[in-house]
This record gives structure tokens, sequence and C-alpha cells, in this order.
């Protein structure tokens, strides 16, 4: 594994990104698609937390043919990993921030007329075409240029010589529970599409599905790329998901280690505002790890933690930095001991859809809630 610069101090609490199964996960994404689809590596936030740098690396060599980010701090950090990777800015540029397109070599996101005539102006400065993504937007009510106002933008777009028209793309609100509207949202999407004369859709980027989306794409389709972030990560946008079939693997587990073990009589409570209060006489253990780490305070109460392959109830409020485990029913747990957040120990499993469902929160969200406390350790090779 590569560690990071932890001055040969113990690890407290860290994340393991496990990045051969990443790309084992793309590999599998990439074979289940329809052939010729291309693949847009959605890797902002950190990459979901697992750390850009790592995360994109492996991508790249893995066959990601775009990368996706949200802003352009997030994209200047990828350009430095090398020249060549298309990039693509999904979110909003504040003006200040034009120049940049140029300067790094991104795609931008188009919604307005008025970002048509400031990218087609650093264009212009710049001396080279800008490349441009048209958004359309067909019921998320986010980014885009609404549907039926589609036409008019593409036209100001093809006029105008300093940008480049390099995709299409639209968002889907809810393609995880509501085909009905996803369908909606694919005819709206297509049919301006048909209104944009002269469009040659074999050129661009034509993309809309993400991770949950994928699952009714349809066959036949102008669609030739897809834009994937939580399933690259080996995890499932929603429980009985289609995509089961395609068995990719967590690549994010989250771990800790046991910090006190103490013996407690019953009727004692626990943690701050009282809210447990022991039924027996109890062991526990006092982890080390808390909300300052990740671990919601949501979870007070509610989570489970994985200690020598058992199941531990956490007892009370999650507190900064520590949080408080029965381990009554499991013999001989010591200071030191490993603790398993999110992942597997032994036969036994947290998924981070479970933890999620704990903290009343999405995966997407625990991911990116795991502090910079918390080292992100890499495991690079398969086995190893
Ligand atoms: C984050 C994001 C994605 C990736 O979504 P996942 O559900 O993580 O696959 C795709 N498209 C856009 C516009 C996004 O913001």
């Amino acid at each position: 594994m590569i560690s990071p610069a932890t001055n040969n101090r113990p690890l407290r609490c860290w994340a393991e990104i496990d990045l051969a199964a990443l790309e084992r996960n793309l590999r599998l994404i990439r074979a289940s698609l329809p052939g010729g689809m291309r693949y847009v590596a959605v890797v902002k936030a950190d990459a979901y937390g697992h750390g850009l740098h790592h995360v994109a690396a492996r991508l790249m060599h893995s066959g990601a043919d775009l990368f996706a980010v949200a802003n352009v701090t997030e994209a200047a950090a990828l350009r430095e990993l090398g020249p060549g990777w298309p990039i693509l800015v999904l979110g909003p540029l504040l003006p200040e921030e034009d120049r940049f397109l140029a300067d790094y070599d991104l795609a931008a996101t188009v919604s307005s007329p008025e970002e048509v005539v400031r990218f087609n102006a650093i264009g212009q400065a710049a001396g080279r075409a800008i490349p441009i993504h048209l958004k359309i937007d067909t019921g998320m009510g986010r980014l885009g240029v609404w549907h039926e106002h589609a036409e008019r933008l593409y036209r100001q777009i093809i006029a105008a010589p300093h940008v480049l028209l390099a995709g299409v793309y639209t968002h889907f609100a809810s393609p995880d529970d509501n085909v009905v509207f996803t369908d909606e949202q694919r005819r709206r999407f297509l049919a301006a599409l048909t209104r944009c004369e002269g469009i040659k859709l074999d050129e661009l980027f034509v993309h809309a599905d993400n991770s949950a989306g994928i699952e009714s794409m349809p066959g036949a389709s102008p669609f030739n790329a897809v834009r994937i972030g939580l399933l690259q990560f080996g995890i499932l946008p929603h429980p009985n998901s289609l995509l089961a079939q395609v068995r990719t693997e967590p690549v994010f587990s989250f771990h800790t280690r046991v910090g006190l073990v103490k013996a407690l009589p019953g009727g004692t409570t626990i943690s701050y505002g009282c809210t447990h209060t022991l039924t027996r006489d109890s062991t526990v253990a006092i982890l080390c790890a808390g909300y300052a780490d990740g671990i919601p305070r949501a979870v007070s109460n509610r989570a489970q933690v994985l200690i020598h392959g058992l199941r531990c109830p956490v007892l009370g409020r999650v507190t900064m930095d520590q949080t408080i485990v029965d381990v009554t029913d499991v013999p001989g747990v010591a200071c030191g001991d490993e603790t398993v957040l999110v992942g597997r120990q032994g036969t036994a499993e947290i998924t981070i859809t479970e933890f999620s469902r704990w903290a009343d929160t999405i995966p997407w969200e625990t991911l990116c809630s795991v502090t910079k406390r918390v080292p992100r350790m890499y495991r690079t090779v398969l086995g190893v």
C-alpha cells in the first residue's frame, strides 16, 4: 500500500482505497455498455473523497475517455497530472474564472447566451476555440438551457467562431426511481436535438446517463457516452439495481481502532445527552474516531461497527473524536484492535449503503463527508 505522510505514526482512523478494484470496475462497466459507448469519468469532489490524483491516474490507464469535474479549481488540479486528457467542467464558471479555460485547456458547460459570448471572447484572446458542451435542461431545473430554448442557443454557438461544440448533454432528476419522468426527459432531449439543424451528433459527445441512468438506457439512440461517478467506486445507486449483475466491488473502506476497553455497570448512561442507558453490566470499547473524521452524528445509537468480525452497536452519541460501542458479546477485545466502520472484516460486511441509511443520507454524501483528518491509504496491486 502507498501510505501518505503520517510521519511513521500509527493510523487511528483511515480510509483504504483499492485502486485495483477501481480499475476492474471500470473494465466491467465498459464491458456491459453497448459497443462504442464512451466513458466520462466523473471525479468531482476529490473523486468522491477517494483522492483525485490517485483515482484519475488509475482511470487514465484503465480507459476513461473524458474526465468531468465540478469547477475550475478541480480541473486545474487534474490538469497537473498531464496534458491531453479532455476535461469537462460540469458547473458554471464565475466570470473571473473564464480565462482558465484557455490556460488549462478545459471544456466548459454552456447553459446561456451570456456564457457563449464570454467563452467566445476567451477563445478569441487565446487564438484557439474553446471546446464547450451544450447542456439542455429537460426537467432537472438546475443547469442547462430549458429544452424549448435549446435550438436558439445552438444557433448562437454555431455562429460563434471561437467556441467549438464538442458535446451535448442533459441530466436526469430521478433516474433511480421514476422511469416515466426519465423517459420524458430523454424524449425532450432528443426532440430538442432534432430541432438543431445540421447538428452532427456522431461527431459530438452525446451524454445523459449517470450511474443510475444507464439501467434504462435505450439501445438504439444517439447517446454515445455515459457519465459515471458512484458506480465506478463499486456502489450501486439503489439496492434493487439491474446493475447488480455487473459485479463491481467497493473501492472505499473506512477503518479505525479501539482506544480503550472498559467494564461499566448496568444502568450507566453513555455519552453526551445521556441518550443510552446500559441494560446490563457491559464491556464497552471507545473508538479513535468521531464526527470530526466523518462518522455522522446522525448514526448515534443506530450504527454498528465490526470488531473481530462481529457487529457491535454504537452506544449513545457520536462525539467529535470518539465513538462508544458495545463489545460485551465479543470476547478478547483489546486496545489497538482494528475496527471497520464501512467494509469487510472476516465474513462480515457493512456496506456504505447500510452505513448511509443509519445516517439518513446517501452514499454520495457519506463519501464526501470523510474529513481531511483521515488519511487515504492506497492499495494498488491485486491482493497486496
Ligand atoms: C455528479 C454527476 C454525475 C455522476 O453521477 P453518479 O450518480 O455519481 O454516477 C453525472 N452528471 C453530472 C452532471 C453530475 O453532476
